[in-house]
Parts: structure tokens; sequence; C-alpha cells
């Protein structure tokens, strides 16, 4: 375990777990929303056969949507299994302590700083805990 005081762990934990229930709660709205709002009922409501795209591509926007926070609620997973096996708070890259700001910003951090920011100049973009 990084110098994680058990005081800053807990809050990491807290904030890992609230985020967590904010993901499965979007989830859920999305995908029961994809379910509901399916090409039939929302053409259906426009009544005008040329939406039909339109409404097949407002599905395809929720499941879009959902899969980033699947993606983030993935991360929370691993985050919790780190916690569980004490490897929570270094860099799975270089070994390195995560810095606890960092943790605090991006509870799901898995990379310090520099190697984050060397993976995102390797494949681009920025993931769920961004260096910055
Ligand atoms: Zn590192």
């Amino acid at each position: 375990m990084a110098k994680l005081t058990s005081e800053q762990r807990r809050t990491l934990e807290r904030h890992l777990m609230e985020r967590r229930a904010e993901l499965v709660k979007k989830v859920r709205a999305a995908t029961d929303s994809a379910k509901t709002d399916n090409i039939t009922s929302v053409a259906g409501e426009v009544g005008d056969p040329g939406d039909e795209s339109m409404a097949a591509q407002f599905v395809d926007l929720n499941l879009t949507e959902a899969q980033t926070e699947l993606r983030e609620l993935r991360a929370i997973e691993e985050a919790f299994s780190r916690l569980a096996d004490n490897t929570y708070g270094y860099c799975t890259e270089c070994g390195g302590e995560i810095p606890y700001a960092r943790l605090e910003a991006y509870p799901t951090a898995e990379r310090c700083t520099e190697c984050q920011t060397r993976h995102e100049r390797v494949y681009g973009g920025r993931d769920v805990t961004p260096s910055l």
C-alpha cells in the first residue's frame, strides 16, 4: 500500500463506492430508455417514416453512453481489487506511488502522472483517468 493513511484510504473507497452507485443508476437508465425507446415506438410517435434512422441513432447513442459508463464501472471494480490486494495507489507501469491528490481526483487511476502522460501519447486521447 502506498503511503495512504487509513483515513485517506477510507475517503477513496467512499469516492469509489459513490461513483459506482451513480454509474449503476446511469447505466440502468440508459438501458431502460434504450429498451423503451425502441425504433417502432419512437418512430411511431414522430409518425414520419423518414425519422426511423434517427430513432435508430438515438438508441445507438444511449448504448454508447452506457458503454462509457460500463468501462468506468470496470475501472472501479479493478480499483477495488487493487485495494483488496494492496497494490492500490501504485502505478501499474513503473510501480511508483501515485500521489494522493491524483487518486482523490481520479480514484480509479492506475498509473502515475508520468506514465499516464506517456500512455496518452502512445494511445492518444484521454481515458477515464487523464493525466491532468
Ligand atoms: Zn508510473
